[in-house]
């Protein structure tokens, strides 16, 4: 589905909230909070990701979860299903706009739904370290991811991005329950804190290693994402050099800004320009066939990026 050609992935949508007056850090639900209040300042980041090129726009579930709704936004069980749809909703919505404008039709757009990671919801940073996994089992991070998984692909999403998962042992539990919805295709991909390494620790190149071996048919990519940029190369190489040759998925790659994140800080230190553009290619000759930005990457660091590994007008369907 996704060989053949690069597929830009949009920015960070936080951070384009932020821009447009949101606040979005010191909450639990930290965007996904939008997804009730303003669902329409949603859809207007993702309008504005497509403009700047992005095929494939992510859903505002990161930090969505059923549970984190009720007990947050005191919503019912039937609201907090709806919020979630609502997330699918939006992306959709944004495409169908997009496309009523741009009658070319040269590129095929798709919604992705995010599985974010369990400790995404714990609000405490414990999404960037993993922490959380010597006190969980893989068959509790199943049974939590389930319900937010069931809601995004019963609302129709293209596929699911499994993003910024800091630990190996997560990632396998997650495509674990992937097998459970057997028409549902995914992306898999790790956070990391170095040039090996993910943020929990393992090493990248076995943790990619082992997600081949497993759910092969549904996965179409892995790889990394929400890790400085610095650390790709290194990576991907790591990842490439762990696999038989010719490895049979492609590389998924979306990296933050390079800044650092703070717990009940945030986000600090971005340089006015993303110096990274001149490794993307580098990326895509190391398998890189999904790539964009996360964290604090803005619609003009996509619009580059898309610059760089497919301009529009080069972009079949
Ligand atoms: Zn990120």
């Amino acid at each position: 589905m996704l060989l053949g050609r690069p597929w830009v992935v949009d920015g960070g949508l936080a951070s384009a909230l932020q821009d447009d007056g949101f606040s979005v850090d010191g909450h639990p639900l930290w965007s996904a909070r939008i997804l009730a209040t303003n669902p329409g300042a949603v859809r207007k980041v993702h309008t504005t990701f497509l403009e700047a090129g992005a095929d494939i726009i992510i859903t505002a579930s990161y930090q969505a979860s059923i549970p984190g709704f009720q007990d947050h936004l005191g919503t019912t069980q039937d609201e907090a299903e709806r919020i979630m749809n609502t997330s699918v909703s939006l992306a959709k919505e944004a495409i169908q706009e997009y496309e009523s404008k741009f009658t070319d039709k040269v590129r095929k757009l798709l919604v992705a739904g995010s599985i974010g990671p369990y400790g995404a919801c714990q609000a405490d940073g414990s999404e960037y370290t993993g922490a959380y996994m010597c006190k969980v089992t893989p068959e509790y991070l199943k049974e939590w991811h389930r319900p937010r998984m069931a809601a995004l692909v019963n609302s129709g999403v293209d596929l699911l991005a499994v993003e910024t998962i800091p630990a190996q042992a997560e990632a396998l539990a997650i495509l674990d329950l992937l097998q459970e919805f057997p028409d549902t295709k995914a992306w898999l991909s790790f956070s990391c804190k170095d040039s090996q390494h993910t943020n929990y620790g393992d090493d990248f190149g076995e943790a990619v290693k082992k997600c081949h071996e497993r759910a092969v048919d549904q996965l179409i990519a892995v790889g990394l994402n929400c890790t400085p940029p610095q650390y790709v190369t290194s990576l991907l190489e790591k990842a490439d050099t762990s696999l038989p040759s010719p490895s049979i998925l492609p590389r998924v790659v979306y990296p933050n800004s390079g800044e650092e994140w703070v717990a009940g800080k945030g986000w600090a230190g971005r340089s006015a320009h993303w110096p990274f553009l001149n490794e993307v290619k580098k990326w895509q000759v190391l398998g890189a066939s999904v790539i964009g930005g996360c964290c604090r990457l803005r619609p003009n660091d996509i619009r580059d990026i898309a610059s760089v590994v497919a301009p529009i007008s080069k972009r079949d369907i």
